[in-house]
Formats: structure tokens, C-alpha cells, sequence
């Protein structure tokens, strides 16, 4: 048995109000004047002084707003590497992405592309990428995903909705500061944070189960049920709960994998644009027959705090439609052999796919 050895974030700082320290971080990183810091940012804090603010511009440095209104495309991540590349004099001193998973992927993707040659599609998939990323730094400013943690920057290319997974694509410094996540809006709060939800209830359900995985998926979990299911948090310390839960729910599906959830809900996106927290709310509504316990406690989740979810977004699809999402969606072997064995192609065939994406 060959065990996998896995690269983690190397530096870390965790803290309500320690994003104020980032010029500090930043300063000993600088590989020359001409090496600039560029800071991809989600454009909606475009106008919020009180963030880019604290943000000391030297030199060359450039901040770089981007909208998360959509998903990283890998045609995304090569117009930003051709901009950055024309914009600078030399190779950056590092690419620091601020934002949710969409920022915090592209701005991995970006440090990735900037030292490999060629289009970002050509690495979507597992061990690709052959040289190291430029210093990259994830900051998020909204807590789930666990995109902060990941061995993986999620992206749709031309064919597929797949990660570059590598052991080049992990954050070299993160910054974990909750007042950043205080702006985000209710519906998306519970969108991105039950992302984290599923990723623990995959992981803890998962055949790939294993001690590292279950002790991170366990805190994550305890973590969610006290945010959403209790009132014994202030504001601020659910703010700091969910940022830890994310973190451990992340580091839960490194060493195992997700499941039926994410599987169908990368068809969606691909198909439809769905994005991803509200794509795993909409799949995970409906997958009772595989996680009994989780869509239960989902369900109570989602009642106690008002969220609605879209209904019959699959209702008017054709068949060639549905046969997109259904490649999609089976494509991700791993995913479905995590959730339900070796033998998942024989319960999990086309048919089945389609029913399951006809009740939503
Ligand atoms: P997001 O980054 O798309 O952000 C969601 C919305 O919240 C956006 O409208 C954004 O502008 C807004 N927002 C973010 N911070 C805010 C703040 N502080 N105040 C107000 N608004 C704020 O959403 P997400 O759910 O964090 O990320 C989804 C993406 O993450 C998808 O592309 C998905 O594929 C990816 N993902 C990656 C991994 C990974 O391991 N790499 C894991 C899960 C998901
Ligand atoms: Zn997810």
C-alpha cells in the first residue's frame, strides 16, 4: 500500500482583524522592485475603502478587480496570466486572491499558469502541472468551500468542469480573518456554508473513509450544527466558526473525496452556470436515498433560516441537455466511487442520473 503525500498550506495566520497585517506578510516576499504583488479581488468590494484601504500599493503592484458573477473559466485564467504578463516588467512577487472560492481559486490558477507554459486547460485534471506556482495567497472573504485549504483550483474549460489538482496549487500563506466574511448577504451565507455542510457529510459517508479525513469531518460537522442549527453563537463568533469549519471540512475531503452531491451539481454548473453553493443546496435536497441523516438535518437547516430554493430549473431540458449533464456528471469516477463503492456504475447508471436531475 502506497499512501499519498499530500502538500498543505504552509503558512497560516487566524485572527478578527489580522488581514491588517498583510503588508507586513507581504514586505520579506518582494522579490525586487520591478517583481510586482498583484491582488485579485472580487469586484464587490470595488468601492470598500475599508478594505483596500489597509492594503500598502508599492512599486509596480496592481489590484486587479474581478466579478464572481460566474465560475473561473480556464479562457479567464489565460486572459488575466497574458494581461499580467503584459502589465509587468518582471515575473510578479506573488498573486494574492481575495474573496470567495471563485477569487480564491483563480487567484491559484493564475500563479499556477504564470510558470507553466500553455493553455489552463491542458492541466485540468490530477498531477499535471510541472513546475512550482508563484507565491500565491488565498484571503477569504466568505466561509465554505474550504478553497483556502485545497490541493485544487475548480475550473470549467471548453470540455470539462475539473480541478488542477497538484501539488503546486495549495496557498503558501492564507489569512483567516472573520470580519472580512461580515458583509455577505444571508442566502449566500447559507449557500457557500452548507458547500461545507456536504463536503463533510460526503467525506464521513464516503468508502474512502479514514481517521484523517473522519476527525476533520467530525469538528466541521459540530461546527455547522452550532451556526445553523443553535443560538448559542454571536455574530462574531459564527463568523469565526464558520471560517474554522470550512478550513476542517476542506482538509476532511484532502485525503478522502466528495460525492453524489458534488457530482451532479459540476452537470449543472457546466450546463446551466449554476453556481456551486447553491448547485450542492439545490442536488443535496433531493438525495435522501443516499444521505438519509444529512438531507434531514439539511432540511431543518434550511427551514430555521428562511432559504428558499429554485425549483424545476431542469424542467424544460431536452434530451441532448440532459445527456451533457449526465457526461458531466459520471465523469467524475472518484466522486461516485467514494460515495458508493467500487461498483457504483451499477447502480448509478444514465437512467438513474437523469431521474435524479428531473426532480429538480
Ligand atoms: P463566490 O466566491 O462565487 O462568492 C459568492 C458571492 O458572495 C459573490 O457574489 C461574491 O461577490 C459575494 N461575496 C464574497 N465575499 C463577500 C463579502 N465579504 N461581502 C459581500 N459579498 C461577498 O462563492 P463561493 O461559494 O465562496 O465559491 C464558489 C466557487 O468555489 C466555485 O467556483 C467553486 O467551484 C469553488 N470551489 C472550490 C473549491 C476548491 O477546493 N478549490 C471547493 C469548493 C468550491
Ligand atoms: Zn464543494
Amino acid at each position: 500500500m502506497s499512501y499519498k503525500n499530500f502538500p498543505m498550506v504552509s503558512n497560516v495566520i487566524f485572527g478578527r482583524g489580522s488581514f491588517g497585517q498583510i503588508n507586513d506578510v507581504l514586505a520579506p516576499k518582494r522579490l525586487s522592485s520591478k517583481a510586482p504583488f498583484i491582488f485579485l479581488i472580487d469586484d464587490v468590494f470595488k468601492s470598500n475603502s475599508w478594505l483596500t484601504s489597509r492594503i500598502s500599493l508599492a512599486y509596480d503592484d496592481k489590484i486587479i478587480y474581478v466579478s464572481s458573477a460566474e465560475e473561473p473559466k480556464t479562457s479567464q485564467v489565460d486572459k488575466l496570466v497574458e494581461d499580467i504578463i503584459l502589465m509587468t516588467k518582471e515575473k510578479p512577487s506573488g498573486i494574492i486572491g481575495i474573496g470567495g472560492g471563485t477569487l480564491l481559486d483563480l487567484a491559484k490558477a493564475v500563479a499556477i499558469m504564470l510558470t507553466n507554459e500553455g493553455p489552463a486547460k491542458d492541466y485540468q485534471g490530477w498531477d499535471l502541472v510541472k513546475n512550482p506556482a508563484i507565491y500565491h495567497v488565498g484571503i477569504p472573504t466568505i466561509s465554505g468551500t474550504g478553497a483556502e485549504v485545497s490541493r485544487t483550483t475548480v475550473l470549467t474549460g471548453p470540455e470539462r468542469k475539473l480541478g488542477i489538482n497538484s501539488d503546486y496549487t495549495p496557498f503558501d500563506q492564507v489569512i483567516l480573518d472573520s470580519e472580512l466574511t461580515k458583509g455577505v448577504p444571508t442566502d449566500q451565507w447559507f449557500y457557500t456554508g452548507m458547500d461545507c455542510y456536504i463536503h463533510c457529510v460526503e467525506s464521513l459517508t464516503g468508502t474512502y473513509l479514514n481517521k484523517f479525513s473522519e476527525t476533520f469531518g467530525d469538528m466541521a460537522i459540530e461546527l455547522c450544527r452550532d451556526i445553523y442549527l443553535s443560538d448559542k453563537l454571536s455574530e462574531e463568533e459564527a463568523q469565526e466558526s464558520l471560517m474554522m469549519a470550512s478550513w476542517h471540512g476542506g482538509m476532511s475531503i484532502v485525503y478522502s473525496q466528495v460525492g453524489v452531491a458534488h457530482a451532479l451539481s459540476y452537470g449543472l454548473s457546466y450546463l446551466l452556470g449554476t453556481k456551486h453553493g447553491i448547485g450542492n443546496c439545490i442536488v443535496f435536497d433531493h438525495l435522501e436515498e443516499f444521505y438519509p441523516d444529512g438531507v434531514k438535518e439539511f432540511k431543518e437547516m434550511k427551514a430555521r433560516h428562511g432559504i428558499e430554493l429554485p425549483k424545476g430549473i431542469c424542467a424544460d431540458l431536452t434530451e441532448e441537455q440532459f445527456n451533457i449533464m449526465i457526461d458531466v456528471a459520471l465523469s467524475l469516477e472518484p466522486l461516485w466511487e467514494n460515495a458508493l463503492g467500487k461498483n457504483w456504475k451499477k447502480v448509478m447508471t444514465r437512467e438513474k442520473v437523469k431521474s435524479l436531475y428531473q426532480k429538480m
